[in-house]
């Protein structure tokens, strides 16, 4: 197997990515599991976190925190700074025009939840019809069969082809006037399929529709621009793009977010408060009552960051490589059926082994140190539409190696050799 089999010249044009070094970033991926050095191979479940994530935590702890806004004191503005400054990060990351079109929520459930439970409840009504795809992961489901059971809308679906793309022209048969919402996932996170994103947001705006991109799973691999997209909204989530737990994205147009009611009262998203009535802040403080993360929108900027010193393209690049590589490495083993095989695709290579519960496959896995996720991924209509409950999904960040890929391959041939 070539290395590099489908990117003919690009070594010579760019300069090797050097991957051990991006590896002493990341403490963790010293840790031994069952006697050997972890292979972290669950990246689209969470990803691991570099040492300036871990230092910019601890600093904020020991020097700036306080709640923001409220108070006059020095702590009070240094966390305001930090916490503002987070803001302005994600922003340029995802080339919004302002800041105050990013808000922080806890990740992209409670992201697409916003969406759903302020502008949905809103602006849909009996009979009208939200769009998703077969793709979407449960995050990206449950809240819009839940609209649609409080309103009276309608859910459809977009279906998939064989390899796992979402298939355009069934996408056009479906759009209607109807159709309020198109709702979709950027990369699906159980085939790692990378959608046609900007075809379908041209298409659904061209039908009058609003669209929510879920970024979740392809923020940390490819670029994603919002101005060039032309979203409605994007959501993502800090923890699979090297940021903390608990801290996650929703940017809106601002004429979106101007129109839309909040979704919770409290504290902070206030201007004025009587017992008559509430004036709100404007977004993006509508959006955030009560108490934030504000530590872990911090350790966000430093992750966005760093990604950015690195270089989106360079990440993109290595990890395109390394999945062609995989893709056909775990193709060669015999009894290995992959499951998404679309041409555009990131980071997830799933399947199953013939014989083999995902399970099983999983904890002989685990066995030598390598972390793979065997489940249903939060995303059973996709599984099931390839005649599916479980897979066995590695998934890609920048960090990883051949050689690990090379473990994993290792480990399923001996497994069938046992089989024997
Ligand atoms: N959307 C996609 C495509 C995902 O892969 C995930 C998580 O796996 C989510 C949404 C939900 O993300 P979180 O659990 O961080 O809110």
């Amino acid at each position: 197997l070539g290395r590099n089999p489908q990117l003919p010249g690009l070594a010579a044009a760019h300069p090797p990515f050097d991957v051990h070094a991006v590896r002493r970033d990341f403490p963790i991926l010293s840790e031994r599991v069952n006697g050997h050095q972890l292979a972290w191979l669950d990246n689209a479940a969470t990803t691991q976190k570099p040492q300036v994530v871990i230092d910019r935590l601890s600093e904020f702890y020991k020097h700036e925190n306080s709640n923001i806004h409220r108070a006059a004191h020095e702590l009070a503005a240094r966390a305001t700074d930090a916490y503002e400054g987070a803001r302005n990060i994600v922003a340029r990351f995802i080339n919004a025009p302002s800041s105050d079109e990013i808000v922080f929520v806890r990740g992209s459930t409670e992201a697409i939840n916003l969406v759903a439970k302020s502008w949905g409840k809103q602006n849909i009504g009996a009979g009208d019809e939200i769009i998703i795809s077969w793709l979407e992961h449960h995050a990206n489901i449950v809240p819009w069969q839940q609209l649609c059971v409080e309103t009276g809308a309608v859910l459809r679906v977009i279906p998939v082809d064989d390899h796992g793309q979402v298939i355009l022209s069934e996408f056009s048969k479906l759009l209607n006037a109807r159709t309020k919402l198109v709702s979709f996932t950027h990369v699906s996170n159980a085939l790692g399929t990378v959608t046609p994103a900007q075809e379908i947001i041209a298409m659904a705006h061209q039908a009058g529709a609003k669209v929510l991109l879920d970024g979740a799973q392809s923020v940390s691999h490819l670029r994603v621009d919002v101005q060039a997209l032309d979203c409605d909204w994007l959501v993502f989530s800090g923890h699979k793009i090297f940021g903390p737990t608990g801290i996650g994205v929703l940017y809106g147009k601002p004429e979106i977010l101007a129109a839309t009611q909040p979704w919770q009262g409290g504290g902070n998203m206030i201007e004025d408060v009587t017992f008559e009535k509430t004036v709100y802040q404007p977004a993006p403080a509508k959006f955030e009552a009560g108490t934030g993360n504000i530590a872990d929108a911090v350790g966000l900027g430093a992750a966005l960051e760093y990604l950015s010193r690195i270089g989106l393209e360079n990440v993109a690049r290595y990890e395109h490589e390394l999945l062609v590589y995989g893709m056909h490495a775990l193709q060669a083993v015999p009894g290995v059926r992959l499951i998404g095989t679309a041409p555009d695709k990131a980071s997830v290579m799933s399947f199953v082994l013939a014989g083999h519960s995902t399970q099983d496959v999983g904890k002989a896995l685990n066995k030598v140190g390598v972390a793979v996720r065997a489940g249903h991924h939060c995303a059973q209509p996709i599984l099931r539409r390839f005649g599916l409950e479980t897979t066995v999904r590695p998934s890609l960040a920048f960090y990883n190696t051949y050689e690990e890929i090379d473990r994993v391959v290792a480990v399923l041939k001996q497994l069938q050799c046992s089989k024997r």
